[in-house]
Formats: structure tokens, C-alpha cells, sequence
């Protein structure tokens, strides 16, 4: 069969949406051809929010990556956009001077962001907020200057306000009306979010008219309508969007704020057809995802000949997406005359409840501080249900469940991704699934805000029946009811700082035990590296002193000897030293250094100055050694100089800070003498490769590790070492070693992540990040009187030793 040519203009996530419906219902029916400007694939645009706020990179954002397209088959043009449309030879042509005939034609250009036309607005600094230029060019910002101001406080201006409180900056958030996202909330509504975000540190100024963006060539601050003005170094606008229909207007298609369709998604002219945020259905061009979504839906069966009743339009319902403030609206919000109100506010605790009703059935409702009921009130407002019916469900306490049983199988659960309840049951049945994070990974639900978690949970509920077990998230002590995975996504999200501030917004319920204290440590660490202190009270003897305690009190010191390899001065040096401080015993370690035992506390400064060696970190949770095997240079099987790749990666990643303790080795060939099968990381060279072995470990939980790639090159290796490292430290526990982390991610799924080159890039800039800001320890001490006294002299070490 001769397949019919489908051309998309717009690779974003309503077109794409389109082509993805058609693939499940034909895949053989178009020859698929898609035009995109951005230089991406396809991304989901509402999580460019949570980037912003330091919840995800734009590689986590991708929905279908370049493989997708081509094993579909699609021929895709990135950064390329479309210019012309002749419907009546049925052709497009492209800035690049492509053009290319099409059978069916979908418009899916989305909107522009609306930039007010401001004296000034061409400064540099001045930015919109739509795409993954705009957030990393925002994001560069954040790192040069300090003051920002977002013009619009609507749903993204106070999404954006919230990253850029993240990155570090300063905010004021200028608004003209006198209350926040007047179009999806009440006053009242409006006015406890203030308070809230107030809370997080944004500033806000309403009932502010811009007149004027100040500054020679780049932005220096705002004047006001009043005459008023404020510093910014970086002003973001988002006061709204407009349809980009500028390409279909001059192609004569009919076009009145957005391009007009019918119930079908057709245009006024034959072949073409428009969905998405640039399309204009009854007079609405929706602005939200779910609705573009269920367009999505109604074209691909127009497009593949199969009936269907046509889209009728949608109810919305608004989330914001900044961690710390429950807010939901849908349908009407504000009383009208003849409406009932329904209202339920608790100043105190900052619960507000609004609901309306109209002809006795619920027509909108706005609720804020407790949102758990807003799915259950979108469901009751599409089916024209009652007052009544609400407050029945509301008393009955198994009705949460019984909501999300109930649903239409086409109804949307996860709004950001706009997954329905079926594919959601029709994923678990078919696919096996049984955790929230399953069904995430495989449908994509809940994979951007979370806030339909807990749906989510109810239908792996109501569809597993017996055999679900929620997966309770294990508090990392009983000092919390917050898990690993919790504390971490906070620390994140609202910018905790310190262990104190963690445990005052978390609400501990003590004052921190010896569990979770250094685990709060290491996790602020590791989010915020450059910027995190160290709060040394919180680590445990060993590392607060640099050194390992002994049973009888006294301490031992281990030197650094890159890859196992040391000189005769240095062995001088250490003998020397053992004498002068009558060194109990001298002992050759497991991981090929010198460990001198028996040393007394008060010593242990002074043994440091004189041995003037980088310390061997015998007692971190960081890396400890790299052991290296003689290699090609002295061994007859030896292929590679493991010592000199023991050497480079010891140097390179001495000091890092990890969840339990790292240690490494590398051997010139298969017969592995430096033992990589019980490392952490073993490297083993072959025949014109190195093979990485990970998750190893020869302590009482004997494993043997894992290959987890073959690396052609030492650059690549290194790369590789690097991008495992963080990807550990970023998602193991804190006292997680490597074995059992290995072991709870699976090496498919770690092999998975460590295979895109982009991951591994981003994980080792984070990476390097961290390395930029090492010290050795011994050497801070020895330069530190006051740490000298206060930790060596005069503090006595607590008993516990872990
Ligand atoms: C920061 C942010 C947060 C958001 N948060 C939410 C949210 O929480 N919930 C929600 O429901 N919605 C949210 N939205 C809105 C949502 O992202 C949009 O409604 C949705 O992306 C619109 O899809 P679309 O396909 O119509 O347009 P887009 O996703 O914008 O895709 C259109 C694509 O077409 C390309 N294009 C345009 N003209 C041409 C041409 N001539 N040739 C080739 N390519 C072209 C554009 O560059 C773009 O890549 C958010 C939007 C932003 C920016
Ligand atoms: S691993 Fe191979 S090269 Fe290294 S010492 Fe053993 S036999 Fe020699």
C-alpha cells in the first residue's frame, strides 16, 4: 500500500502527541515527515519550571528522544522552521529552502510569549520563559548577577520566580493586579498564596505598572507607572502568550486569535489541520496541556479514518508547581449573580476551600493549603453532579479510592503529561507493573510535578487489588517520618542550607541522632556543593578528626601513596616520623599504603606537618585508594599501565565526598591481580580496551562486581569513572555502599542511564563541581590553630565509633 504523507510543522508537545496517537492506531499508514525549530527533540515544555528550580535536567525532560523518531520511521528537521504553506499545491517550504509536498498537513506551531513593548525591552537581560533557551540563558544569568525581577505574577511568572530563588538570585515579582493568578484564583485564594511565597523569601510589588526597562545596553532596573523604580540585573516577562499563527495567516488558512478549527481539529481549508496551543476551538485557544492532549487524541482517529464524537472542549483545572504551596482551581471562580458559594477557611492553618454552585450543580471551585479533593471535584463538575453528591462523598472515607475506580477510562490522571487512567491500568496489567515509580518510567505519569502521585497509587490500588503493597518510603530514622528521597527533593526545592534549617522546615521530632545527622550533612553537600559548610559536628569521630580511632584511644595514620607507589625519601620520611613519635606498629594495608598505628591524638597535627603528605582519607566516606596491579612495565602479561590509570584517577578523584566508603583498583589484564571483581569500581585492561567493573565488595557482604562497559580509550574511561561516581553520590543513600546500591538500581538500569553521553557529561560537570572546592583535610588542619585546640587539644572524642 502507498503510504499518504503526514507533515508536522512544530515539534512540541501537542503535535507530537498527534503522532504518537496515530502510531497506536496505524503505524503503516503515513509516511511521517516532522519540522521543528528548536534544535531538541521532542520535550515536555511544563518541566522547563521544574529545571528552573533544580528539579530535573533538560536531559530528564526529553519525551521522545532522536531513537524514537527514527524507529518510527519519522524523517525529523530540527532547527529548521517553516516559512510558507501553498495549499494549493499542497506544499511547505523551509528557511533552509526545503520544501516538501504533503497528503495531510498539522499545524502545531504553539504560542509566542507575550513580551510587553517596553522601552528598553531589547536590553540585554531581558528574557521570556518558554523554551530550553530561554531557561539556560536565565540559568547563566543566575550565575554572574544577583538581582532578578519577573514581570507577571501568573502561574509561570511565580514558577519562574521560585527557580530563580533556587539559583541564588534575588527576586521581585512585579504585578498589576493587586492579587496573584487572578485569573485561575480568589482574592482570598491569591492573598494566602502571597503569604506563602512571602514565606520563601519573593518579594512582590502589585498594583505595579512597568513603564520603562532602565539600563544602557543591559538591564539595571524597572521604573514604574507611580515614578517608582527597583534595581535588576535580569527581568523575565511573563505576562501571557499569543498564539503563533502568523505562517498559517499569510498561507490564507481562516484565523482569528489562534488558527479556527472545527470539532475535528480542521481547518478552514482542505487537508490541513491545527491542535495545540495555536489552534482556536469554539472561540478558546487553550493554554494547558490536557486539553491539547484530547485534541491530540480526536485528530489522529480524523486522521486514520476512524469515527469518533469529536473533541467538545475541556474544563480546566491549574496546578502550580512550586514545592511548599498546595493551590487548585477549575471551572468558575468567582461568584456571579445567583451562585451559591460553599466555603470552608481556616486562617490558621491556612486551608482555603471555595466552592461554587449554579443551578444547584458545582461549577468551579479554588482550593488552597489542602488540594486533596481537587481531582474528585473536576470529576464531579464534568459530570454536572451536585452539591450533594460531594458532601456525600466527602464523608465517606473510602471515596478517594472509589473516585479514581470510577473514572472514564479517558480520563486524564497525570495533567502534566496528560496520561489517562487507561493507559495508566491498560500499562499495569499488561506490563507488570507494582510501584508508583514503575508506572512512572513507563508511562510518564507523575513524572513532572507529582502532585497526581497519590492517583496514581489508588489505581495501582484498585487495579492490583490484593497484591499491591504500597511502598511505604522508610524514614531515614526515627527521628523523621521523611525518607531519603524526601529530604534530598526539599533540600532541593525549597534551598535548604543547614542540618538546623532542614530539621526545622522537615519538623523533626528531635534534635537529630547520630543517623540522621551526618546524612542531612553529606545530602546538603552534595545538592549545593560549592556553597554548602561543611558542619563538622555532624560527622562521626573518624572523619571530624582525619584519622581512624583505635580501640585503646589512640589513632592511625595513613598517608596517600597514589596507586600504591611511593619513593624512597617518602619511605625515609615515614620512618623517620614513626621514630620520632614512637609509632606503635608500621602496617602494610589492604589497599597497598602504610598505616602507622598506635599515634596519639595530640600528635596527630604535628605527625601530619612533618610527614607533609596528602592524607590517605583511610577514614572517609569518599574514596579511599586506588590498588594497581606492576602492569606492562615490569609484569610479562601486563597489556596496559594500570599504574599510571591507578595514579590519574586517585589524583582526580581524591577527596570526593561519597555515601559509604569508594574504593577502586586496576589491573593490566584479565588475570586481575589488583582484584577489581571486590572494588567499588575495578578496571581491568583487555586487548586494546578497559573493561569497568562496578558494584564489587570483599567486606561481610561478599559481592563480585558487575561489568558494566567496555572503554576504548583512558579519556573515556576516566569519563565513565566519573559519571558513575555521581551518579552514586546523587541516588544512593548515605551509608548505601556501592554493592547494595548496585544491587537495589540494577545494572540494566544504571548501564541504561550511563549509556547517553549527555548524562554522562551533565553528571560529570556536577562532578567536577564538587572537586573544584577540595582541600586536603590534614593540610586545613595543620593551617587552623583554632581547629587544632578545639579538636586535638582540649574537645574529649565521644565512645560510639562507627
Ligand atoms: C515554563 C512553562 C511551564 C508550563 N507549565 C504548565 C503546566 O504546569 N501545566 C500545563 O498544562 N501547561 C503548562 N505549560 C504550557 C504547555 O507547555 C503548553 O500548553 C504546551 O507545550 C503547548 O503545546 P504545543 O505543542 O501547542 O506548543 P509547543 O509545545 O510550544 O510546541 C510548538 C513547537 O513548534 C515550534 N514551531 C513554531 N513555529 C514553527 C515553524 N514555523 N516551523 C517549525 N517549528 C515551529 C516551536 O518552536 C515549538 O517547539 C507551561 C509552559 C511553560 C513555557
Ligand atoms: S593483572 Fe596481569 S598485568 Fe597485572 S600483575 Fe597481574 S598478571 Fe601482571
Amino acid at each position: 500500500m502507498i503510504k499518504s504523507k503526514l507533515i508536522l510543522i512544530g515539534n512540541g508537545m501537542a503535535g507530537v502527541r498527534v503522532i504518537e496517537e496515530v502510531l497506536k492506531l496505524n503505524r503503516d499508514r503515513f509516511e511521517i515527515v516532522i519540522f521543528g525549530n528548536e534544535p531538541h527533540p521532542n520535550y515536555n515544555r511544563i518541566s522547563l519550571s521544574t529545571v528552573l528550580q533544580g528539579g530535573a535536567s533538560v536531559h530528564d525532560i526529553t519525551l521522545n528522544d532522536l531513537k524514537w523518531y527514527s524507529d518510527n520511521k519519522i524523517r525529523l528537521y530540527t532547527g529548521e522552521t517553516v516559512i510558507s504553506i501553498d495549499t494549493a499545491m499542497q506544499v511547505v517550504t523551509t528557511d533552509k529552502g526545503n520544501k516538501e509536498t504533503y497528503d495531510k498537513l498539522i499545524i502545531a506551531t504553539g504560542s509566542n510569549p507575550f513580551m510587553l513593548p517596553l522601552p528598553g525591552a531589547d536590553k540585554a537581560g531581558v528574557t521570556a520563559f518558554r523554551n530550553i533557551k530561554d531557561c539556560d540563558e536565565i540559568i547563566e544569568y543566575s550565575k554572574r548577577y544577583k538581582k532578578a525581577a519577573v514581570i507577571g505574577g501568573g502561574l509561570l511568572g511565580l514558577e519562574a520566580a521560585r527557580g530563580l530563588l533556587n539559583l541564588g538570585m534575588e527576586v521581585d515579582v512585579i504585578h498589576i493586579h493587586d492579587y496573584l493568578m487572578e485569573r485561575q484564583l480568589d482574592r482570598t485564594a491569591g492573598k494566602l498564596m502571597q503569604r506563602e511565597l512571602e514565606k520563601q523569601g519573593m518579594n512582590f510589588l502589585l498594583q505595579k505598572n512597568t513603564t520603562e526597562i532602565i539600563g544602557k545596553k543591559h538591564v539595571t532596573g524597572l521604573r514604574f507607572h507611580d515614578g517608582s523604580k527597583i534595581k535588576a540585573d535580569l527581568v523575565v516577562m511573563a505576562v501571557g502568550i499569543k498564539p503563533n499563527v502568523e505562517m498559517a495567516k499569510n498561507a490564507g488558512i481562516p484565523v482569528n486569535r489562534g488558527i479556527i478549527v472545527n470539532d475535528y481539529l480542521e481547518t478552514g481549508v482542505s487537508n490541513i489541520y491545527a491542535v495545540g496551543e495555536c489552534a482556536e476551538h469554539r472561540g478558546i485557544a487553550y493554554g494547558l496541556v490536557a486539553p491539547l492532549y484530547q485534541q491530540g487524541q480526536v485528530l489522529a482517529k480524523r486522521l486514520c479514518g476512524i469515527e469518533d464524537d469529536g473533541y467538545q472542549g475541556s474544563i480546566l483545572s491549574t496546578q502550580l508547581k512550586v514545592s511548599g504551596v498546595d493551590v487548585f482551581s477549575t471551572g468558575e471562580i468567582n461568584e456571579r449573580h445567583g451562585t451559591k458559594v460553599y466555603k470552608v477557611y481556616d486562617d490558621w492553618s491556612g486551608v482555603y476551600k471555595k466552592i461554587l454552585i449554579e443551578d444547584e450543580k458545582i461549577t468551579g471551585a479554588v482550593l488552597f493549603g489542602d488540594t486533596r479533593d481537587g481531582t474528585r471535584l473536576l470529576r464531579l463538575i464534568k459530570n454536572g453532579a451536585k452539591m450533594e453528591e460531594y458532601l456525600e462523598t466527602s464523608q465517606n472515607t473510602a471515596s478517594v479510592s472509589n473516585i479514581t475506580a470510577d473514572m472514564a477510562d479517558d480520563e486524564i490522571i497525570c495533567g502534566c503529561n496528560g496520561v489517562s487512567k487507561g493507559r495508566i491500568v491498560e500499562a499495569i496489567q499488561t506490563q507488570g507493573l507494582t510501584t508508583v515509580d514503575q508506572v512512572k518510567g513507563c508511562t510518564n505519569a507523575s513524572r513532572s510535578c507529582g502532585k497526581c502521585k497519590s492517583l496514581v497509587e489508588d489505581l495501582l490500588a484498585c487495579t492490583l487489588g490484593r497484591n499491591y503493597h504500597a511502598s511505604e518510603k522508610e524514614a531515614i530514622c526515627s527521628c523523621t517520618t521523611f525518607s531519603r528521597d524526601d529530604i534530598v527533593q526539599e533540600i532541593r526545592d525549597k534551598g535548604l542550607t543547614h542540618i538546623s534549617e532542614v530539621m526545622n522546615v522537615l519538623g523533626w521530632k528531635t534534635d537529630g541522632c547520630s543517623k540522621c545527622k551526618p546524612a542531612i550533612n553529606y545530602y546538603l553537600g552534595m545538592v549545593n556543593p560549592l556553597e554548602y559548610q561543611d558542619e563538622k559536628e555532624a560527622r562521626y569521630v573518624n572523619e571530624r578528626l582525619h584519622a581512624n580511632i583505635q580501640k585503646d584511644g589512640t589513632f592511625s595514620v595513613v598517608p596517600r601513596m597514589y596507586g600504591g607507589v611511593t619513593t624512597s625519601d617518602d619511605l625515609r620520611k615515614i620512618a623517620d616520623v614513626a621514630d620520632k613519635y614512637q609509632v606503635g606498629t608500621i602496617k602494610v594495608t589492604g589497599g597497598q599504603r602504610i598505616d602507622l598505628l598506635g599515634v596519639k591524638k595530640v600528635d596527630l597535627p604535628k605527625i601530619w606537618a612533618e610527614l607533609d603528605m596528602p592524607s590517605g582519607s583511610a577514614y572517609a566516606k569518599g574514596l579511599r585508594t586506588v590498588k594497581t596491579c606492576v602492569g606492562e612495565t615490569y609484569c610479562r602479561f601486563g597489556t596496559k599501565d594500570s599504574i599510571g590509570m591507578g595514579i590519574r584517577i586517585e589524583k582526580k578523584f581524591e577527596g570526593i565526598n561519597t555515601p559509604h566508603k569508594f574504593k577502586m583498583s586496576v589491573s593490566a589484564c584479565p588475570r586481575n591481580c589488583a582484584e577489581g571483581g571486590v572494588k567499588d569500581v575495578g578496571v581491568v585492561g583487555v586487548d586494546g580496551a578497559w573493561e569497568m567493573y562496578v558494584g564489587g565488595n570483599g567486606g561481610t557482604h561478599l559481592r563480585a562486581a558487575d561489568l558494566l562497559f567496555k572503554l576504548k580509550t583512558d579519556d573515556q574511561l576516566v569519563e565513565m569513572i566519573g559519571a558513575f561516581l555521581q551518579y552514586y553520590r546523587e541516588t544512593a543513600n548515605y551509608l548505601e555502599r556501592t554493592s547494595a546500591w548496585v544491587d537495589r538500581l540494577g545494572i540494566d538500569h544504571i548501564r541504561e542511564v550511563l549509556s547517553e553521553a549527555g548524562k554522562v557529561k551533565e553528571l560529570n560537570q556536577r562532578l567536577d563541581e564538587a572537586l573544584s572546592i577540595i582541600q586536603d583535610p590534614w593540610k586545613e588542619v595543620i593551617q587552623n590553630k583554632t581547629l587544632v585546640r578545639d579538636l586535638y587539644e582540649s574537645v574529649k572524642v565521644p565512645a560510639i565509633i562507627k
